[in-house]
């Protein structure tokens, strides 16, 4: 459904108002119902480009649409396949008038939001074929047409997480993802935003306008979007060869054009430097009706209109430009690994404060999300990042995933080295750009990078419900000049294996003297070599580790 919770899709460094409603709404949510993911993937084709042309009206809320799929076979004598699309109910819902292929017409049935399309001969694999589906509707969702908040109308799609069938036919899950073009007319008051470049514009001499936008890399079907409002429309120039452009209603002009361009800038060429080339053919950062937060939309990012300009920006335009990366470019196989995209987008989000705001900002940010993930667990204790209930498609998110996901990755930096982590970091995304990957496929370029058997960590981290929790206590003994420390695991459960530092002061100085250790047991004693009694002991003074710590002086 289409409203602000699961519209709201990020969070940045700080918390959106609408992921702590979304937080409030996932308290039911409890492992013993998981359910993985269960959409009836086809193996036995590849869609490799969609064609939509619609068309949009003042007078009325109809769309009327023609959707050409291009489809590669991949399997022999396949008699039928099936396309997502909103069946017909209550005034709302899609009709299709005629499906054709090769210019003949095909048998065809749609219900239950399924349209399933008889071949007229079966397929060979290896065999490309087009299908043309002409079909109108009011969207229920989907293609949301409304009124802005200057009181014009306007249209905004809102695909996440399956909405793209209300009004699109094709197959709508992130596994099969496939270029697109958007081919749109209305009336000619409205510009029209879309995926990747602007191809066409052409006045019909009706009082209306064809647009044109072609995208030509392949993207999950949640990605794709268009926007029809009346726009100011700016072109800022290349950013790392990319195009930066600016669509915010023709209003907020100026203001809009402040709000979006630097931080754009600066989070643009970050993210090229440490991941890897930007995938696409422009940017543009788009003012929408309709929703809360923003939606990373491939190369045309939508942020709600109440959730920008007047507030403060950095946050969200970074975690939305990381998406582009993570999410989009590299896109997670199935619902069961959302993290890989809000994970890494609320990680890279933080790496992009530490980069231009330094290392307290950035710590800060941490803090905050460590706190959040207690307060998400204590309110929900059998929640896990992996494997969550997908039965309700609502579920797909909640805080766990966006903050212990980029907490586990901060943990990893923390694990290997920030050189080998970077590493990993432009390895897996030179690999898994523009298709998809799982958190196997992550861990094991991460393990190749590293060196290291990083199994343990996954599983701890992402599949294990919790947090540790840890008591303790030191004191200095004089007699052999040593720090005692003991260390006890408090959390049901299993104990962690949890490396972690320790942050000694001698004489108040600023300076602290780091020693590492590792816990792996549930009561545990460590001694460290100490000519002279410190003033302080502290445990993970550098921020490191997800855990509740209580640990004092004896
Ligand atoms: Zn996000």
């Amino acid at each position: 459904m289409m409203t602000i919770m699961t519209s709201c899709r990020t969070n940045g460094v700080g918390w959106s108002r609408c992921l702590l409603l979304l937080q409030c709404l996932c308290l039911s949510l409890i492992v013993s119902n998981a359910v993985a993911d269960t959409y009836p993937r086809q193996p036995g084709i590849d869609a490799l480009n969609y064609i939509f042309r619609l068309t949009l009206s003042d007078d009325t809320d109809e769309i009327e649409g023609e959707a050409t799929i291009d489809l590669r076979f991949i399997r022999n004598d396949l008699a039928d396949l099936t396309l997502d699309l909103a069946s017909a109910s209550g005034g709302k819902g899609m009709r299709v008038s005629e499906v054709l292929s090769g210019g003949a017409s095909l048998r065809f049935t749609h219900e239950s939001d399924r349209l399933r399309i008889v071949l007229n001969s079966p397929a060979k694999a290896g065999e490309r074929r087009q299908f043309v589906v002409r079909y109108r509707g009011i969207p229920a969702s989907g293609l949301r047409i409304l009124k802005n908040k200057f009181g014009e109308r306007c249209f905004f799609s809102e695909n996440w997480p399956n909405n793209a069938r209300q009004w699109l036919p094709m197959i709508d899950h992130p596994y099969d993802k496939a270029m697109s073009e958007f081919v749109i007319t209305a009336p000619a008051k409205y510009q029209v935003v879309a995926n990747g470049l602007l191809q066409e514009e052409t006045d019909l001499g009706d009082g209306r306008r064809l647009t044109r936008w072609k995208h030509s890399v392949p993207i999950a079907s949640w990605l794709n979007a268009v926007g029809v409002a009346q726009f100011a429309v700016h072109h800022a120039g290349p950013v790392k060869g990319v195009e930066l452009q600016t669509w915010v209603y023709h209003q907020e002009r100026d203001a809009g054009i402040a709000y979006f361009e630097t931080t754009s800038r600066q989070a643009m060429e970050f993210f090229s430097d440490y991941v890897g080339p930007y995938s696409y053919e422009k940017l543009a950062n788009v003012e929408a009706a309709g929703f809360g937060g923003g939606t990373e939309h491939a190369s045309a990012i939508f942020y709600g209109e109440n959730s920008i300009i007047t507030r403060p920006g950095t946050g969200l335009i970074a975690h939305e430009i990381a998406h582009q990366w993570f999410g989009d470019a590299v896109t997670e196989k199935d619902w069961d690994d959302v993290w890989l995209s809000e994970g890494f987008a609320t990680y890279f989000t933080l790496l992009f404060t530490e980069h231009y705001q330094g290392r307290d900002a950035f710590v800060e940010g941490l803090k905050r999300s460590r706190d959040s993930i207690f307060t998400m667990e204590k309110k929900n204790p059998g929640l896990a990042v992996i494997h969550n209930n997908l039965a309700d498609m609502k579920l797909v998110l909640n805080q766990l995933i966006y903050q212990k996901g980029s907490w586990t990755l901060h943990m990893l930096r923390s694990l290997v080295g920030n050189d080998k982590f970077q590493a990993g970091i432009r390895d897996y995304y030179r690999r898994y750009r523009d298709i998809n990957a799982s958190t196997d496929d992550f861990r094991q370029v991460m393990e190749e990078n590293s060196g290291r058997e990083l199994s343990w960590f996954f599983e701890q981290w992402l599949k294990r419900a919790g947090s540790p929790v840890i008591e303790g206590g030191w004191r200095y003994n004089p007699a052999t000049k040593r720090i005692e420390i003991e260390l006890t695991q408090m959390q049901p459960g299993d104990p962690y294996r949890l490396p972690l530092e320790v942050g000694i002061k001698i004489d108040n100085t600023a300076a602290i003297k780091i020693e590492k250790i590792e816990i792996t047991q549930r009561q545990q004693r460590f001694e460290i070599a100490l000519d002279k009694e410190p003033s302080s002991v502290a445990l993970d003074p550098n921020t490191l580790a997800l855990m509740e710590a209580r640990f004092i002086n004896r």
